[in-house]
């Protein structure tokens, strides 16, 4: 990493606000944000701030900042697990001048081993990894799951994703409850179709589901229905919940709340369904 002479007597800033060139807004670019930088030939490259500094210059003061670049698939002519739309952390630094960002962005945080994260949508940069580039032994690559040619089910026993690949040949019929909902008391009266049909969808994720999947949708569906029939919530707390489920999660229901799925057994604990 090339420091700019003095950098060490360069004084640390949280924030940096001002204007880049072309731009009629100012931006109060701050540590840890996640930015966009113009590199030759107008190529853009993905970095995260990670020290903001100023040299004391006449007439104006010049600012630095220390960027931790994020790679693409095209930078590390990757492993097929990696997605077009994912960035890879890397251990790879650099102190640029501020003049070289040109944007704030957005890259969401994938949780790879979650099942109910919030949806991540199409089309949007995500990272899930970090990865050394100065020394290959410490690289973190792990779980390889490739969102745009996997597809995998999550299993709500034993909290854990399977390859739909891998569990092919353990097919079953899904269980009679998992169909009807709880008639327990207080039984309330589960009439709302989209409910009662979220109960009996798989967590699946990858290709048409999307990066992160239904995970959230169908958790909360069950864990809705469950608090009702243990008696933990009174009914009209309980239908304003179910109400406002209903109303944020529709639309993302609509590309398979139709759809029929296989089921399978889980291979570790055997008497969940996936
Ligand atoms: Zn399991």
């Amino acid at each position: 990493m090339l420091k700019p002479e003095n950098w060490d007597t360069f004084k640390t800033t949280k924030t940096y606000r001002f204007k880049l060139s072309g731009h009629h807004e100012y931006h109060v670019w701050t540590k840890n944000e996640r930015v966009v930088l113009r590199g030759k030939k107008r190529r853009q490259w993905y970095g995260l701030i990670k020290e903001i500094r100023v040299e004391a210059k006449e007439p104006q003061p010049q600012i630095w900042m220390l960027i931790q670049w994020f790679y693409s698939l095209d930078d590390i002519s990757g492993p097929k697990f990696v997605s077009k739309d994912e960035l890879i952390l890397s251990d790879h630094y650099d102190i640029v001048e501020a003049e070289t960002l040109e944007s704030p962005i957005c890259i969401f945080d994938f949780q790879e081993v979650s099942a109910d994260q919030n949806p991540i949508p199409k089309g949007f940069w995500f990272v899930r990894w970090f990865m050394s580039v100065t020394d290959k032994k410490k690289a973190k690559i792990h779980r390889p799951y490739s969102p745009d040619t996997d597809i995998q089910r999550f299993c709500l026993g034993c909290k854990k994703w399977y390859d739909v690949e891998c569990i092919r040949g353990r097919e079953v019929q899904l269980p009679n409850e998992a169909l009807s909902p709880p008639s327990t008391p207080p039984n309330p009266k589960i009439c709302d179709p989209v409910l009662i049909q979220l109960l009996s969808k798989p967590v699946e994720r990858g290709k048409a589901m999307g990066l992160v999947g239904n995970g959230k949708a169908v958790i909360n569906a069950r864990r809705i229905v469950r608090e009702a029939a243990e008696g933990r919530t009174t009914d009209s707390e309980w239908r304003m919940e179910v109400m406002i489920f209903l109303s944020a999660v529709k639309t993302d229901c609509k590309g398979w709340l139709d759809r029929s799925f296989i089921y399978y057994n889980c291979p570790e604990c055997n008497e969940y369904w996936l």
